[in-house]
Order: C-alpha cells, then sequence, then structure tokens
C-alpha cells in the first residue's frame, strides 16, 4: 500500500526560514497570517490530505468516473469527502471574506494545493477549477454576478469549470468556432462543442459554473474576437437557488491515461444561457489575468505527485532487499542488504529529492511574489513581483511539471518490476502527473512565452528581476565558507545561462526559428539555475542553524548534503543545455517538413 505524510518539516522550512512567509502579515488585509496562523492552518490540511483524500486515492484511480445518459457520477467516496472539504472551508481558502472566503494568501493556497495534489490529483481538480473560474468572476464580472455567483463559489456549493478547447482549437484559441449571440435581455446564446473540459459534469456540487470563450457575431476572426461569458448549467434565481436546467450537456467522458477521477467532459451548448464577463472581445485578456496563478497551481501538481513518488521511493528503497553492498553486506543478519545501499538507487532518490525540494523553494518563492504583486503598499515593490513573477511563472509551469512526471517515472524504477504492478500504487503517479505537461498550456508553449515574450519584454527589464538579485547574492556570500563548494558551481551555470539568454536574444530578433529551437532548452537551463539559486539559499540558512538545531540537526545536516548532490550531479547539465543552445537551430529546422 502506498504512503502519504505531507511534508510539514520542508513546507515550515521553506516558508519561515527561506523565503520568509512572515512578512505576508504586513501586507494589508493579511494581517492575520501570521507564521502561528498558517503552521495552524498546514496541520489542519495535512490531516484532511492523509486522512480523507488519500485514502480515496487509488479506489479513485481504479473506479474512475462513470457516464451514463448525461449523468457523470464521481467514484465511491469522492461526494463525501468533497462536502467535508468545503464544510471545513478549505474551498475558498484565498477567496475574499466579502464572498465568504477566507481571505488568506495565495501562497498558503499553494502550499496546500501541494498536498491535495499529493493526496489526490484527480480530487484536487474540482476545487482547482473552481478556484479559476472564481478568480475569473472576481476579476472581471459584473458587481450584481459576483454577488450572485462568488459565495457559492467559494463555499464549493457550486464548481467552476475553464471551457476553451474545441476539437480544431487547442494551442491555437484563435481557432474557437462556438458562438454567442446577443439577447433582447441582455443575456446571450452559446452555441458550440468543446472537449476536454475538467469537471464540465459531475454530480459533487448543486450547479456547475462554465466559463465559456466564444466568439460574438460581428467579432474578429482571431483571438481578439473572443468573449468570455458565464453559462450556469442551472440558472439560478436572485437568492442563488437553482432553477431551470440551462441548454447544455455532457455528451460524454473522455477515456484517459490518468486522473481518472477528474471528470474530462465533452460538452455542448445548444442556444445556452450565458452572461458576458468583462468586455466584448477582451475575453482573453481575461483569461489571461488568471493565468499566473492557475499555471502556478498546475506546478503544484506537479510538485504533489513528486513529493508522493519519492516518499514512496525512500520507503521501499529501505525495506526491499536485494543484492549486497558493493563493498560487502551492509546489514549481514539480514538475507540480503536493502536496495538503498545500492549506489544506483541512491542516484534515483537524491535526485528525486533534490528535484523535489529544490522545486518546492522555488515555486513557493514565486507564490509569495504573487501576493506581494497583489497587495504590497509600495507600488515600485508591486511592479518588481509582478515581473518577476511574469519573467518565472512558465519556467515554474514547464519544469515542475517535467519533473512531477520524471521523479515519478524515477520513483517506479526504484519500485522495479513492482512499480509497473498496479498493487504499490506508484503506475498511477506517472501515469497521473503526464498531463500537468500538456494542460494549461503545453511545456513547449511555456518555453516559446520565455523567450518569445517574457525574455525581450522591454529589453531585458523582466529579466533583470531574477539575474540582479542572484548577482547581489553571489556579491554577499562570495566569502562564504559554508558555501564554498558550491559557490563555483553555481556560478559556472549562471555564466552559461548570461551567455545563452544573449545568444538567444539576439540570434531570436534575426531568425525567429533560433529562439523556438532553442526554447526548450533555455527553459531548463533557466530553471536549473533558479533551482541552484534556490538551493544556495536553502544551503546558506542550513548552514547557519546547524550548529545550535540540537533535535533538528539531521534536517540541516540532510538539507546540506542534497543541495551538495544538486550542484555536483544535477547543475552539471546547464554545460550540456548551453551547447545544445549556442549549436543553433539548423540541424533542428534543415529536414524538410515533408521528410518526417
Ligand atoms: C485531461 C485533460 C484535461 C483538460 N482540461 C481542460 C479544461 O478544463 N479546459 C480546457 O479548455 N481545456 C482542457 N484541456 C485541453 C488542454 O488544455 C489542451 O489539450 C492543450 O492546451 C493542448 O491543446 P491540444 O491538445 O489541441 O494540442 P495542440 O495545440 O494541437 O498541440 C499539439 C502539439 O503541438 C505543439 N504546438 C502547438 N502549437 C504550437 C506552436 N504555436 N508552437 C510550438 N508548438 C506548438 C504543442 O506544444 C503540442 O506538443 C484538457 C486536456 C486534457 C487531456
Amino acid at each position: 500500500m502506498p504512503i502519504y505524510k505531507a511534508p510539514l518539516e520542508d513546507v515550515r522550512f521553506v516558508l519561515n526560514e527561506v523565503i520568509g512567509a512572515a512578512q505576508l502579515a504586513q501586507l494589508p488585509g493579511y494581517g492575520e497570517a501570521t507564521p502561528e496562523a498558517i503552521d495552524a492552518v498546514l496541520e489542519e490540511a495535512a490531516k484532511i490530505c492523509e486522512d480523507l483524500l488519500f485514502p480515496l486515492n487509488q479506489s479513485g484511480d481504479a473506479e474512475g468516473c462513470t457516464f451514463e445518459h448525461g449523468v457523470v457520477k464521481t467514484p465511491p467516496g469522492f461526494k463525501d469527502a468533497y462536502t467535508t472539504f468545503c464544510q471545513g472551508g478549505w474551498a475558498g481558502l484565498s477567496c475574499d471574506p466579502e464572498f465568504g472566503g477566507q481571505g488568506l494568501p495565495t501562497l498558503l493556497s499553494l502550499a496546500i494545493d501541494e498536498m491535495v495534489c499529493s493526496a489526490n490529483l484527480s480530487f484536487g481538480m474540482y476545487p482547482g477549477l473552481s478556484h479559476g473560474a472564481y478568480n475569473a468572476i472576481e476579476k472581471h464580472a459584473t458587481a450584481e454576478l459576483k454577488k450572485l455567483y462568488l459565495p457559492k463559489l467559494a463555499a464549493g456549493t457550486w464548481t467552476g469549470t475553464m471551457c476553451l478547447t474545441e476539437p480544431q482549437c487547442g494551442t491555437d484559441l484563435g481557432l474557437i468556432r462556438t458562438k454567442a449571440v446577443p439577447q433582447p435581455d441582455g443575456t446571450y446564446k452559446i452555441t458550440g462543442a468543446k472537449i476536454f473540459i475538467s469537471a464540465g459534469e459531475h454530480d459533487l456540487a448543486e450547479n456547475i459554473v462554465h466559463l465559456v470563450l466564444a466568439r460574438l457575431p460581428d467579432a474578429p476572426p482571431d483571438i481578439r474576437g473572443l468573449s468570455l461569458f458565464l453559462t450556469p448549467k442551472f440558472i439560478p434565481d436572485a437568492q442563488g437557488k437553482v432553477g431551470a436546467r440551462n441548454a447544455l450537456s455532457c455528451g460524454r467522458l473522455e477515456h484517459k491515461m490518468g486522473i481518472k477521477a477528474s471528470a474530462t467532459c465533452a460538452m455542448n451548448f445548444d442556444g445556452a444561457t450565458a452572461w458576458l464577463v468583462g468586455k466584448p472581445n477582451q475575453g482573453l485578456r481575461a483569461m489571461f489575468t488568471m493565468m499566473n496563478e492557475a499555471r502556478l497551481a498546475v506546478g503544484m501538481q506537479g510538485l504533489g505527485v513528486a513529493e508522493i513518488s519519492y516518499q514512496n521511493a525512500a520507503r521501499y528503497a529501505q525495506e526491499r532487499l536485494q543484492g549486497r553492498g558493493l563493498k560487502g553486506a551492509v546489514f549481514p543478519e539480514k538475507p540480503a542488504d536493502p536496495i538503498v545501499v545500492h549506489p544506483d538507487v541512491r542516484r534515483s532518490l537524491m535526485t528525486m529529492r533534490a528535484l523535489v525540494e529544490g522545486c518546492r523553494a522555488l515555486a513557493y518563492s514565486i507564490g509569495l511574489e504573487l501576493d506581494i504583486e497583489a497587495r504590497h503598499v509600495d507600488p515600485a515593490r508591486r511592479e518588481a513581483a509582478g515581473q518577476l513573477v511574469a519573467l518565472m511563472i512558465p519556467v515554474v509551469k514547464a519544469f515542475v511539471t517535467d519533473v512531477g512526471f520524471d521523479v515519478a517515472n524515477m520513483g517506479m524504477q526504484v519500485f522495479g518490476g513492482h512499480g509497473y504492478i498496479r498493487d504499490t500504487g506508484v503506475e498511477q503517479y506517472v501515469r497521473d502527473a503526464r498531463i500537468a505537461q500538456i494542460y494549461e498550456g503545453t511545456n513547449g508553449v511555456q518555453a516559446l512565452d520565455l523567450v518569445g515574450r517574457k525574455m525581450p519584454d522591454n529589453y531585458g527589464r523582466l529579466m533583470r528581476q531574477f539575474f540582479h538579485p542572484v548577482a547581489d547574492f553571489l556579491q554577499a556570500e562570495k566569502d562564504n565558507p559554508a558555501l564554498a563548494d558550491m559557490l563555483p558551481l553555481f556560478m559556472s551555470a549562471f555564466g552559461k545561462l548570461q551567455m545563452s539568454s544573449l545568444t538567444v536574444a539576439t540570434r531570436g530578433v534575426v531568425n525567429p526559428d533560433e529562439a523556438g529551437a532553442a526554447a526548450t532548452d533555455y527553459l531548463r537551463l533557466f530553471a536549473l539555475v533558479a533551482l541552484g539559486f534556490m538551493w544556495l539559499r536553502m544551503a546558506k540558512v542550513a548552514a547557519e542553524k546547524l550548529p545550535q538545531a540540537g533535535a533538528r540537526a539531521g534536517f540541516y545536516d540532510s538539507k546540506l548534503k542534497t543541495a551538495r548532490f544538486f550542484f555536483s550531479k544535477i547543475l552539471p547539465q546547464a554545460n550540456a543545455l548551453n551547447l545544445a543552445i549556442l549549436s543553433g537551430a539548423k540541424t533542428v529546422m534543415d529536414m524538410p517538413a515533408e521528410a518526417f
């Protein structure tokens, strides 16, 4: 049976000792988000994840959602678990108290997302999508729509969806065909077919609020002609009581590789009544304002799956007895040594751990900047935070979801054949993790966003929000003996990133294929350096705390050992990536399209 224990010690370390989450309580509206209060919420979240959501993960995967005559049922136990989850206020954790939310920071909500996704990624999809819908409505809808819909979404009694994808249109939203026709009473009628809609239909909530991208009759034919519409499954009255069924339905459930307890639906809109959210033809802009948080949340899915994969692989490596240590028996009293003694198994475990802990620190640091961007009193600080967030979102989304899949895969390898057999539960993590690399903008498209939009923005204005703090840190710590063995390795990789940045930026101006061909390698190089920066910061704290750590000495010591592993065994990949980037686009583009 798989195990899961919320990694609270590491979460607290990152929040309190590395990124300084205590500053949240200084932000307007977050006065109650003190480290003590945050800790109490995390403890409660850990219990919900371990005791309520995790026990439904394997059964939910085995049983999946079912579809009969347009009705979708979630696997046994999900409805009760969802009710308990909502009664605990978890659906509205970071929602505005004006609409019944708890008004807690986005960072805290992201840390809890990580735990939810470890425990049960499929379950996490339902509140996750609702939160995206909440954010879009809160930022762009009329006061009337907000009053009617936001309290229900914050309470979780209604859930939300994002309806973008159509059969002919995935990445290229300009191809959307769904139509919206204005009605004399100010509403619209939506007609069209959407596919792959997460939580499109289910039995968890009394109503489902679809946010649909569609085209008005006179709209431009491309992405400039998209508008956003709120289209409820049941049309509510002014008091929020659900009424008549709207003209929309689920045509089928998609059969898919993983997240089987998440209902992925083909949705038909047959003249469904809808309300405009935001301005006509500004639908994409409305979606973009919530995209940063949504992409970070998908990064948390990768992190969550990576964490649980590591936990299970680490435990298995202690228990599974096979072979003897290369230098002789380590546990001669046993019939064989546990596989954790083998260098190759350790290589996997250390890689998994270094990536998981590094990604946690990186993702949380950007989560904190999201809160600062939204709330800081100083406009200059808000602007700087916004620039760093804009730069790092594609890096975090793509790299952390890649890590989610890679670590799940490594975890399966540690289990050997038993990992491939369903009983151990770890093959589910490989299947579940895979989708996070695809939706919310594929990772290839994230890389293009980084090199095509974020890097050239205002002559590198966003890039400086990352490069300058790193350079300042290096200057301040250049003589820190605790970092002496790590700094040269980091500086080498940082230099490679600077060189690659210049190359991609200058070549990309002349020939966009140069930037496009380098994009994925460049994003990975950027992410490794960003992880290296977080590992330096973590190592600095660990080295300072270790001498007086008492019972926590083991924690800090492990941190330093993992940091050293990262710098010596993972970060050197920066060299290869840099070489691949410098080699240019020619070998990528040389083959004529018809030769494939
Ligand atoms: C389980 C699941 C749940 C989903 N949930 C939702 C949901 O709730 N709402 C919703 O609207 N959608 C949802 N989606 C859809 C998802 O967001 C899309 O699948 C995704 O955006 C990619 O679109 P596509 O599948 O059409 O691939 P395509 O856009 O056809 O892309 C195919 C390949 O080409 C690459 N590519 C495409 N265009 C470019 C380009 N310009 N430059 C470089 N490479 C390019 C892509 O990276 C990809 O590798 C879901 C999908 C799945 C499988």
